[in-house]
């Protein structure tokens, strides 16, 4: 172990130490840079203004896949990019990439039949049959079982193929831990650029973060949605490169839909589809794919996009969805690069860019959360040129934190042999992987610690306080929305467990008793906004 993840410790390396590079943003792409340049022996430093993974990178569909739909789009490069890193995931972070079946219902005749199948074989040939398996066709019957809410008139067969799922804030915090704690990193939440240093030739040397001073001789701008306002930092104007794409999510009890695997729903007047995913007891819904003009930091979810998610379900469902089955919502905002004045976003490249501006800041743009480790290397591999020394990338191999222990961890009697119940094993290790360990032996000193942290959601109370002790979670929003995903899953059951967690995790992190208050008042204030903007009502506890 090279590295404490500390918050405090960091803030005062960041003062202290001269770093090769400085990542700003720590989002998906900011940690991928990260690991990649601490991993090429880089000293590095990596700083985000909120918490790790608070963009768009908390707010994706969670699907590490190579995407079908860019198939269509004749963007084989893309496609085969992708999911050559689905693969290495897959095996670089096995606790929290899992392969995920997917059916596609097919309500059509032979003609739709025989696209789809043909679309189907080119993504098995583009690379989807590395996760071992290939697409096939099954019948109405093993269709309907796979999701007994569907529509039986009409449907005449269904197609299956595979890809992969990840929680994705869980995984942006693997990546960041796996930098600082594995390969020496510093990395600080909660702190944000608001200066580039430069010398008298113009050149970056580094950038203030508050009081601080940080120096680099190159900063790497992974600002997702954010990376123009960076840039006018360095080049004193707005370049206005980036088109946000807003993307809604919605959460439903699993029993209204009751999938056993990931269910692609067309949504026809629009030409694409929505992804239906189970997740534990509940079902998330996205996304949704619109302009978007409003300030960046806190996109919501309005009564238009839940609705849009409703009727594309209910045409196909026997029993309608409604508002008051949405549990939870998320918007998010893809960074895509701005193309053709009248192209829909929806069609725009998920391709990255990286250009290095003449002070030498490399701002690395668009891409997927599925591609971040290739973006990553692409920009390291920038770095190394200005700085002369780090070498080729190391990162295509190389296991996140948590990955080392893992299959033991889900072999049979791993419960038993920890003294705890098998269930809690298997979600524990999903989400810490060989880490899981420490939870359970916090569990184990204080059996309290095993009770339930929301009620209705499967969290134990040892999570949260593992958040604030070795996953840097600073407020309540962080452990109630990212390092766990309650909020998502059951927004009320969370503003209502607000207090309960805040008592808890307040010691750790030394709150007083007035700050304990405001951070239930600011998490509670997200909550209820986020559902009045979505014109949603409360959730009652028998729905919870
Ligand atoms: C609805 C939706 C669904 C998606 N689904 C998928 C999917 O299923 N699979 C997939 O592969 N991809 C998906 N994507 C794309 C993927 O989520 C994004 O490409 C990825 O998360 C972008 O990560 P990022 O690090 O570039 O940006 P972000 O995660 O937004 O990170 C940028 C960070 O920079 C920080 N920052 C900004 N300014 C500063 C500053 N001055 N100082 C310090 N920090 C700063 C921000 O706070 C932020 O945390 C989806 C995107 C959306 C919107």
């Amino acid at each position: 172990m090279t590295g404490a993840f500390d918050r405090e410790a960091a803030l005062a390396r960041l003062a202290d130490d001269e770093f090769d590079v400085l990542v700003v943003g720590g989002g998906i792409t900011g940690a991928g840079v990260a690991l990649d340049a601490a991993s090429r022996g880089l000293r590095t430093a990596l700083v985000e203004r909120d918490d790790f993974a608070s963009g768009t990178s908390s707010k994706s569909s969670k699907l590490v896949h190579g995407g079908l739909r860019y198939l269509n789009q004749r963007d084989y490069r893309l496609v085969y990019e992708a999911l050559a890193e689905r693969q290495r995931l897959l095996d670089n972070a096995p606790h929290l990439v899992k392969a995920l079946p997917f059916l596609i219902p097919l309500y059509g005749g032979k003609a739709i039949a025989k696209a789809l199948n043909t679309a189907l074989w080119a993504y098995d040939v583009t690379g989807g049959i590395r996760i071992g398996k290939v697409h096939h066709r099954i019948s109405v019957d093993d269709t309907l079982a796979h999701m007994p809410s569907l529509r039986r008139e009409g449907l005449a067969a269904g197609f299956e193929y595979y890809d992969a799922r990840a929680d994705d804030a869980r995984l942006t915090l693997a990546v960041v831990r796996t930098a600082v704690v594995d390969h020496g990193a510093v990395a600080a939440n909660y702190a944000g650029v608001t200066e580039l240093l430069k010398d008298g030739a113009g050149q970056v040397r580094g950038a203030r973060v508050g009081a601080l001073e940080i120096r680099a001789p190159v900063v790497v701008n992974a600002a997702g949605v954010w990376a123009d306002d960076v840039r006018a930092l360095d080049e004193g104007q707005h370049p206005h490169t980036l088109r946000p794409a807003k993307g809604i999510h919605i959460t439903v009890p699993w029993e209204k839909v009751g999938n056993d695997v990931a269910v692609v729903i067309p949504v026809l007047k629009d030409k694409r589809s929505i992804f239906v995913v189970p997740w534990g007891d509940r079902v998330y819904i996205g996304t949704t794919d619109t302009d978007y003009e409003g300030p960046l930091d806190d996109p919501v979810s309005t009564p238009d996009d839940v609705s849009y998610l409703l009727a594309a379900m209910n045409r196909f469902l026997t029993e309608p969805l409604s508002e008051d089955d949405v549990t939870g919502t998320w918007a998010g905002l893809r960074p895509l690069v701005r193309a053709a004045k009248n192209a829909r976003t929806a069609d725009l490249s998920r391709r990255h860019a990286v250009a290095t501006s003449p002070s030498g800041v490399v701002t690395v743009t668009g891409g997927k959360l599925t591609t971040y480790r290739r973006m990553a290397a692409d920009a390291v591999d920038r770095v190394v040129e200005a700085v002369g020394k780090g070498g080729r990338s190391r990162t295509k191999h190389l296991a996140l934190r948590g990955a080392a222990g893992t299959t033991e961890l889900r072999n049979d009697g791993a419960g038993a042999r920890l003294g705890v119940d098998a269930a809690l094993v298997a979600h524990l290790v999903d989400r810490y992987g060989g880490e899981a360990r420490t939870v359970v032996a916090m569990i184990l000193a204080d059996l309290t610690l095993g009770d339930a942290l929301v009620p209705t959601l499967p969290y134990v109370r040892a999570e949260a306080l593992y958040a604030a002790r070795y996953e840097m979670a600073h407020t309540l929003d962080d452990v109630l929305s990212r390092r766990t995903r309650a909020l998502l899953l059951a927004r009320d059951a969370s503003a209502a467990a607000a207090p309960d967690v805040a008592a808890l995790v307040g010691p750790e992190l030394g709150w007083t008793e007035s700050e304990t208050a405001r951070q239930i008042e600011v998490f509670r204030d997200r909550a209820e906004s986020e559902r009045r903007a979505a014109g949603l009502p409360q959730t009652t506890p028998d729905r919870v």
